[in-house]
Protein backbone atom coordinates (compact mmCIF):
# COMPACT_ATOMS: atom_id res chain seq x y z
CA UNK A 1 0.00 0.00 0.00
CA UNK A 2 1.50 3.22 -1.23
CA UNK A 3 1.09 6.54 1.18
CA UNK A 4 0.62 10.30 -0.01
CA UNK A 5 -0.16 13.76 1.12
CA UNK A 6 -2.00 17.02 -0.41
CA UNK A 7 -3.98 19.41 0.90
CA UNK A 8 -7.79 19.71 -0.17
CA UNK A 9 -10.94 21.10 0.41
CA UNK A 10 -14.09 19.40 1.13
CA UNK A 11 -16.89 19.44 -1.26
CA UNK A 12 -19.24 16.80 -0.81
CA UNK A 13 -19.64 14.06 2.10
CA UNK A 14 -21.50 10.35 1.47
CA UNK A 15 -22.62 8.31 4.16
CA UNK A 16 -21.20 4.66 3.01
CA UNK A 17 -22.24 2.05 5.05
CA UNK A 18 -23.19 2.21 8.92
CA UNK A 19 -19.76 4.34 10.06
CA UNK A 20 -18.13 5.47 6.62
CA UNK A 21 -18.05 8.02 4.47
CA UNK A 22 -16.87 8.85 0.91
CA UNK A 23 -15.50 12.51 1.09
CA UNK A 24 -14.62 14.44 -2.52
CA UNK A 25 -12.37 16.79 -1.86
CA UNK A 26 -10.50 19.63 -4.65
CA UNK A 27 -6.78 18.94 -4.27
CA UNK A 28 -4.06 20.91 -6.01
CA UNK A 29 -1.98 18.17 -6.88
CA UNK A 30 -5.04 15.13 -8.32
CA UNK A 31 -7.70 17.81 -9.57
CA UNK A 32 -11.14 16.29 -7.75
CA UNK A 33 -10.34 13.05 -5.37
CA UNK A 34 -12.55 10.81 -4.03
CA UNK A 35 -11.81 8.88 -1.04
CA UNK A 36 -13.32 6.59 2.01
CA UNK A 37 -12.93 7.72 5.23
CA UNK A 38 -13.32 5.07 7.45
CA UNK A 39 -15.09 5.21 10.61
CA UNK A 40 -16.18 8.79 10.46
CA UNK A 41 -19.66 8.63 11.55
CA UNK A 42 -18.79 7.03 15.23
CA UNK A 43 -18.41 9.53 18.36
CA UNK A 44 -14.09 8.54 18.62
CA UNK A 45 -13.33 8.82 15.48
CA UNK A 46 -10.13 11.01 15.26
CA UNK A 47 -10.98 12.09 11.79
CA UNK A 48 -14.73 12.96 12.24
CA UNK A 49 -13.77 16.72 13.61
CA UNK A 50 -10.89 17.40 10.83
CA UNK A 51 -13.79 16.49 7.79
CA UNK A 52 -16.30 19.28 8.16
CA UNK A 53 -17.55 20.16 4.37
CA UNK A 54 -15.92 23.29 2.93
CA UNK A 55 -13.30 22.77 5.32
CA UNK A 56 -9.55 23.42 3.70
CA UNK A 57 -7.32 20.08 5.33
CA UNK A 58 -3.85 18.31 5.07
CA UNK A 59 -4.62 14.71 4.18
CA UNK A 60 -2.60 11.58 4.44
CA UNK A 61 -4.06 8.98 2.26
CA UNK A 62 -3.26 5.12 1.62
CA UNK A 63 -4.00 3.88 -1.93
CA UNK A 64 -6.82 1.17 -2.18
CA UNK A 65 -8.32 -0.70 -4.34
CA UNK A 66 -11.10 1.64 -6.09
CA UNK A 67 -11.40 4.36 -3.75
CA UNK A 68 -8.26 5.39 -1.56
CA UNK A 69 -8.20 5.97 2.04
CA UNK A 70 -8.04 8.73 4.42
CA UNK A 71 -5.33 7.78 7.25
CA UNK A 72 -5.39 11.14 8.51
CA UNK A 73 -6.39 14.65 8.21
CA UNK A 74 -5.78 17.79 9.57
CA UNK A 75 -8.20 21.05 9.47
CA UNK A 76 -6.43 23.90 8.74
CA UNK A 77 -9.12 26.22 8.05
CA UNK A 78 -12.77 25.75 9.33
CA UNK A 79 -15.74 26.57 7.44
CA UNK A 80 -17.87 27.15 10.72
CA UNK A 81 -18.95 30.44 10.12
CA UNK A 82 -20.20 29.43 6.73
CA UNK A 83 -22.85 27.13 8.35
CA UNK A 84 -24.99 29.78 10.61
CA UNK A 85 -25.12 31.88 7.36
CA UNK A 86 -27.79 30.90 4.74
CA UNK A 87 -26.51 33.34 2.00
CA UNK A 88 -22.58 31.99 2.76
CA UNK A 89 -24.02 28.83 2.53
CA UNK A 90 -26.54 28.68 -0.72
CA UNK A 91 -23.30 30.08 -2.17
CA UNK A 92 -21.02 27.33 -0.81
CA UNK A 93 -22.91 24.68 -1.90
CA UNK A 94 -23.26 26.49 -5.64
CA UNK A 95 -19.59 26.83 -5.75
CA UNK A 96 -18.58 23.29 -4.27
CA UNK A 97 -21.57 21.60 -6.87
CA UNK A 98 -19.84 23.25 -9.97
CA UNK A 99 -16.30 22.20 -8.76
CA UNK A 100 -17.32 18.86 -8.58
CA UNK A 101 -19.18 18.50 -11.64
CA UNK A 102 -16.78 20.42 -13.38
CA UNK A 103 -12.91 19.75 -12.37
CA UNK A 104 -11.41 16.50 -13.66
CA UNK A 105 -9.94 13.81 -11.41
CA UNK A 106 -6.41 12.22 -11.17
CA UNK A 107 -4.18 15.08 -12.51
CA UNK A 108 -2.87 18.65 -11.19
CA UNK A 109 -4.95 21.80 -10.80
CA UNK A 110 -3.65 23.91 -8.98
CA UNK A 111 -5.16 27.47 -10.83
CA UNK A 112 -8.62 25.49 -9.67
CA UNK A 113 -7.73 24.68 -6.46
CA UNK A 114 -6.40 28.34 -5.48
CA UNK A 115 -10.04 29.20 -7.32
CA UNK A 116 -11.59 27.50 -4.64
CA UNK A 117 -9.33 28.24 -1.96
CA UNK A 118 -9.42 31.66 -1.95
CA UNK A 119 -13.36 32.11 -2.61
CA UNK A 120 -13.82 29.70 0.39
CA UNK A 121 -11.42 31.81 2.45
CA UNK A 122 -13.63 35.25 1.11
CA UNK A 123 -16.86 32.98 2.48
CA UNK A 124 -15.73 32.39 5.56
CA UNK A 125 -14.20 35.78 6.05
CA UNK A 126 -16.29 38.41 4.58
CA UNK A 127 -19.33 36.45 3.54
CA UNK A 128 -21.41 35.60 0.11
CA UNK A 129 -22.13 38.40 -2.12
CA UNK A 130 -22.67 39.35 -6.27
CA UNK A 131 -18.98 40.27 -6.76
CA UNK A 132 -17.66 37.47 -5.24
CA UNK A 133 -19.96 34.89 -6.90
CA UNK A 134 -19.31 36.64 -10.47
CA UNK A 135 -15.49 36.73 -9.39
CA UNK A 136 -15.50 32.88 -8.30
CA UNK A 137 -17.41 31.92 -12.29
CA UNK A 138 -15.39 33.92 -14.18
CA UNK A 139 -11.98 32.40 -13.12
CA UNK A 140 -13.28 29.23 -12.74
CA UNK A 141 -14.43 29.62 -16.31
CA UNK A 142 -10.84 30.80 -17.15
CA UNK A 143 -8.97 27.97 -15.45
CA UNK A 144 -10.85 25.41 -17.29
CA UNK A 145 -9.85 26.79 -20.40
CA UNK A 146 -12.91 29.12 -21.41
CA UNK A 147 -11.89 32.39 -20.22
CA UNK A 148 -14.14 34.78 -22.30
CA UNK A 149 -12.41 37.03 -25.07
CA UNK A 150 -13.23 40.51 -23.94
CA UNK A 151 -10.68 42.55 -25.73
CA UNK A 152 -12.53 43.41 -29.12
CA UNK A 153 -15.41 41.51 -30.88
CA UNK A 154 -14.63 38.07 -30.77
CA UNK A 155 -15.39 37.16 -34.16
CA UNK A 156 -14.32 40.31 -36.98
CA UNK A 157 -11.76 41.59 -33.95
CA UNK A 158 -12.81 45.12 -34.50
CA UNK A 159 -12.77 47.49 -31.61
CA UNK A 160 -16.22 49.08 -31.42
CA UNK A 161 -16.14 51.51 -28.86
CA UNK A 162 -18.34 51.40 -26.68
CA UNK A 163 -21.11 49.40 -28.16
CA UNK A 164 -20.73 45.45 -27.76
CA UNK A 165 -23.08 42.68 -27.00
CA UNK A 166 -22.12 38.65 -25.60
CA UNK A 167 -22.36 36.07 -27.64
CA UNK A 168 -21.66 32.57 -25.55
CA UNK A 169 -21.56 30.92 -28.72
CA UNK A 170 -18.14 32.95 -29.61
CA UNK A 171 -17.49 32.44 -26.37
CA UNK A 172 -16.59 36.50 -25.78
CA UNK A 173 -17.70 40.09 -26.61
CA UNK A 174 -19.02 41.08 -30.23
CA UNK A 175 -19.78 44.14 -32.21
CA UNK A 176 -22.89 45.37 -33.30
CA UNK A 177 -22.62 43.88 -37.22
CA UNK A 178 -21.71 40.30 -35.58
CA UNK A 179 -24.37 40.35 -32.71
CA UNK A 180 -27.13 37.62 -33.61
CA UNK A 181 -28.53 38.13 -29.79
CA UNK A 182 -29.90 40.72 -27.59
CA UNK A 183 -27.77 40.66 -24.63
CA UNK A 184 -26.01 43.55 -23.96
CA UNK A 185 -22.93 44.07 -21.93
CA UNK A 186 -21.78 47.87 -21.04
CA UNK A 187 -18.65 49.31 -21.05
CA UNK A 188 -18.66 49.13 -17.19
CA UNK A 189 -19.67 45.71 -16.82
CA UNK A 190 -16.69 44.74 -19.97
CA UNK A 191 -14.43 46.24 -17.60
CA UNK A 192 -15.44 44.61 -14.31
CA UNK A 193 -14.90 41.34 -16.00
CA UNK A 194 -11.53 41.80 -16.95
CA UNK A 195 -10.50 43.02 -13.76
CA UNK A 196 -12.18 40.23 -12.09
CA UNK A 197 -10.33 37.73 -14.58
CA UNK A 198 -6.71 39.25 -13.97
CA UNK A 199 -6.93 40.62 -10.47
CA UNK A 200 -7.57 39.46 -6.88
CA UNK A 201 -11.38 40.01 -5.54
CA UNK A 202 -10.18 43.00 -2.29
CA UNK A 203 -9.11 46.04 -4.81
CA UNK A 204 -11.64 45.10 -7.76
CA UNK A 205 -14.29 45.42 -4.43
CA UNK A 206 -13.09 48.93 -4.24
CA UNK A 207 -13.54 50.31 -7.81
CA UNK A 208 -16.85 52.65 -7.51
CA UNK A 209 -20.03 50.46 -8.83
CA UNK A 210 -18.32 47.31 -9.09
CA UNK A 211 -21.33 45.40 -6.63
CA UNK A 212 -24.26 46.96 -9.61
CA UNK A 213 -22.30 45.97 -12.46
CA UNK A 214 -21.71 42.52 -10.72
CA UNK A 215 -25.20 42.11 -10.21
CA UNK A 216 -26.25 43.35 -13.32
CA UNK A 217 -24.17 40.94 -15.68
CA UNK A 218 -24.40 37.98 -13.92
CA UNK A 219 -27.38 36.43 -15.59
CA UNK A 220 -25.22 36.84 -18.67
CA UNK A 221 -22.21 34.56 -17.47
CA UNK A 222 -24.87 31.92 -15.81
CA UNK A 223 -26.04 31.57 -19.65
CA UNK A 224 -22.17 31.17 -21.07
CA UNK A 225 -21.81 28.47 -18.58
CA UNK A 226 -25.36 26.38 -19.37
CA UNK A 227 -23.98 27.15 -22.60
CA UNK A 228 -20.10 26.46 -22.69
CA UNK A 229 -21.09 23.49 -20.11
CA UNK A 230 -24.62 22.45 -20.77
CA UNK A 231 -25.67 22.28 -17.54
CA UNK A 232 -27.90 24.41 -15.24
CA UNK A 233 -26.12 26.27 -12.50
CA UNK A 234 -28.49 27.98 -10.61
CA UNK A 235 -27.80 31.41 -8.98
CA UNK A 236 -27.38 31.42 -5.35
CA UNK A 237 -27.96 35.59 -5.82
CA UNK A 238 -31.78 34.44 -6.77
CA UNK A 239 -32.40 31.38 -3.98
ZN1 LIG B 1 -17.60 41.93 -35.08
Amino acid sequence: MAYYKTAGIVLRRTNLGEADRIVTFITPEFGKLRAVARGVRRIKSRLAGHLELFGEVQLMLATGRSLDVITSARLERSAEAISGDYGRLSASYLFAEMIDRLAGEGHPQPQLYDCARSSYAELVGRGADGLLELWFKLRLASVLGYRPHLDSCTLCREQAGEEYWFSCEAGGIVCRSCSTTRRPLSPNQIKLWRLLLDHPLEPVRRVQGAAAAAAASLAVCDEFYDYTFGKRFKSSQLL
